[in-house]
């Protein structure tokens, strides 16, 4: 009996403590954790069958969906890597990841067949459907042969949003995504009984690492959400009776803004998680007025993902805020000379340190060896404060800082400000070139739809809580913000639209 410790052992070993309880659920279908083993066993040997060898790479193109975790787990199983695409890229993005990646297989669902087809297929390499070829073989398969998995190796690749440059894969092992697991499982209530709705994309760390994996491993149930829709989520929260979801917070407005939102029955949640990007207060404010549990998490995939999330005692009173360090992690200042510092009410670099935090990008030794100080601090590329109780606030990233006058001036601030305007849907700054500045703040404002806005109107409202260098020198209204798949501002998009639009001295 050869030793496996990977995520491919966890349906078999739920198996033998809780067989019957139902491990994922969607639409039409419903398996149990036997069931699931049961399955993963048989596709592990259909992909062993196919070629796929420990260290190979099994890439994944579809909307959230059983097939997923199947993938994964049977991926896991024999001892190679599942990647994960986000189906929102362009052919071109794609074909660079199945290039980069080295996938020798590809499983996609129906709605990505035509994108596979464009992205050029995988020559050389086996594509399955979810809907066709995969059930086939996966019917023909013996179980899988045995295959020893140590948690240090490679389990997923994983890509980042891509929100600073090209997405990187970081690489996480079976004990990332492990230990991972049992820091949200120390900071969260999460029971077997749970009922978690996975709606934030699973090619993304929010949807899988920040409740999905967690409540899968405790033995409770997942029902994955192909499409964000929604009135059908508020509508299955009260009919399902869901305990608990990961969202970003693009999510969380649309649904809180939604016309059934006051007639939802949330009574059933014990708490909603989300992360990725950065909440408006009257967001958050909304749920936890409706005595929901929300919990900001504060992560990236680097980090498999959490590093810090808000606790169930403390989000009242914390209601943006980042909470504090996961059970096994550790966190620091960059100091002078790059070094590791206590951390405190002065703005920083964040780095953090633990089992749960990757070694490396795929591919990459360069930008690998410059994310790390002192061997195995990982510089996140974040400013974070801490105040004297501990909880953390994410300022804004290094990179997306403006230096206007000598003075840094933190976009996210402005944003949070801008927002507080009920006329503001929402807002982005980002710096232009400046003559006389260094960088100047630009300002791109979509109004609430109904409402009336004009530029004095906006300026007086920024100058009531922001000192006057942190005011934007140019606001243009726009109909709507660019954003990727999560949520995400597109702030490459939005410099280079700023740099065209405001040359240097006109307002
Ligand atoms: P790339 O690394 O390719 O530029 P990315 O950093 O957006 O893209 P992810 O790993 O998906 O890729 O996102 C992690 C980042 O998201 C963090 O480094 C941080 O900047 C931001 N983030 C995560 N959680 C929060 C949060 N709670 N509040 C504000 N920002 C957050
Ligand atoms: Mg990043």
């Amino acid at each position: 009996h050869l030793p496996d410790f990977g995520l491919g052992s966890w349906p078999a070993r739920r198996a033998r403590i809780n067989p019957g309880r139902t491990a994922l659920t969607e639409a039409g279908r419903s398996l149990t954790y036997a069931g699931l083993a049961d399955r993963v066993q048989r596709l592990a040997g259909a992909l062993t069958r196919l070629g796929v060898r420990p260290g190979d790479r099994v890439a994944y193109l579809g909307v959230n969906a059983i097939t997923v975790f199947e993938t994964l787990f049977a991926t896991a199983r024999c001892g190679a890597i599942f990647v994960p695409l986000n189906y929102r890229l362009s052919p071109a993005e794609i074909r660079y990841m199945l290039d980069d990646s080295g996938a020798s297989v590809l499983v996609h669902s129906a709605d990505t067949a035509d994108l596979v087809a464009a992205a050029g297929g995988l020559p050389g390499g086996v594509v399955l459907a979810t809907a066709g070829t995969f059930e086939a073989e996966l019917a023909e398969a013996g179980p899988a042969p045995e295959t020893p998995v140590r948690l240090e190796d490679p389990c997923l690749l994983l890509y980042t949003s891509g929100t600073t440059g090209r997405p990187k894969a970081a690489v996480l092992t079976h004990g990332n995504l492990t230990w991972n697991t049992v820091n949200q499982l120390a900071h969260l209530d999460v029971l077997g009984t749970d009922k978690a709705l996975c709606i934030a994309p699973l090619f993304h760390c929010v949807g899988l690492g920040q409740i999905t994996l967690p409540t899968l491993f405790k033995g409770g149930s997942v029902e994955p959400v192909a499409r964000f829709e929604p009135g059908t989520i508020l509508a299955r929260i009260g009919e399902a009776g869901i305990t608990s979801f990961s969202a970003v917070p693009t999510m969380l407005e649309m649904l809180c803004r939604h016309e059934d939102w006051p007639r939802t029955d949330l009574s059933s949640l014990t708490c909603v998680l989300y992360g990725g990007s950065p909440v408006a207060e009257r967001v958050a404010r909304a749920w936890l007025d409706r005595g929901v549990k929300l919990l900001q998490g504060y992560g990236m995939t680097e980090a498999s993902p959490g590093v810090s999330m808000a606790t169930h005692e403390g989000t009242l009173d914390h209601p943006v805020a980042a909470g504090v360090p996961h059970f096994f992690t550790d966190v620091a200042a960059l100091g002078p000379g790059l070094t590791p510092q206590p951390l405190d009410g002065t703005p920083a670099e964040l780095l953090v340190r633990g089992p749960h935090v990757f070694g490396g990008y795929w591919n990459r030794p360069g930008e690998s060896a410059a994310s790390f100080v002192e061997d195995d601090w990982f510089r996140t590329g974040d400013v974070v404060r801490v105040d004297d109780d501990g909880w953390a606030h994410v300022v804004d990233r290094v990179k997306d800082m403006i230096i206007s006058g000598g003075e840094n001036v933190y976009p996210a601030e402005i944003e949070a400000a801008a927002v507080r305007l009920d006329e503001v849907d929402a807002c982005a700054v980002v710096g232009v070139p400046d003559e006389r500045w260094g960088e100047a703040g630009a300002a791109f404002v979509v109004v609430r739809p109904g409402a009336e806005l004009d530029e004095p109107a906006f300026r007086a409202h920024l100058e009531q809580h922001l000192a006057r260098y942190k005011i934007p020198k140019h606001v243009q209204f726009t109909d709507a913000l660019p954003r990727n798949a999560t949520g995400k501002i597109r702030r490459v998009e939005l410099r280079a639209r700023a740099a065209e639009t405001f040359t240097n001295g006109s307002a």
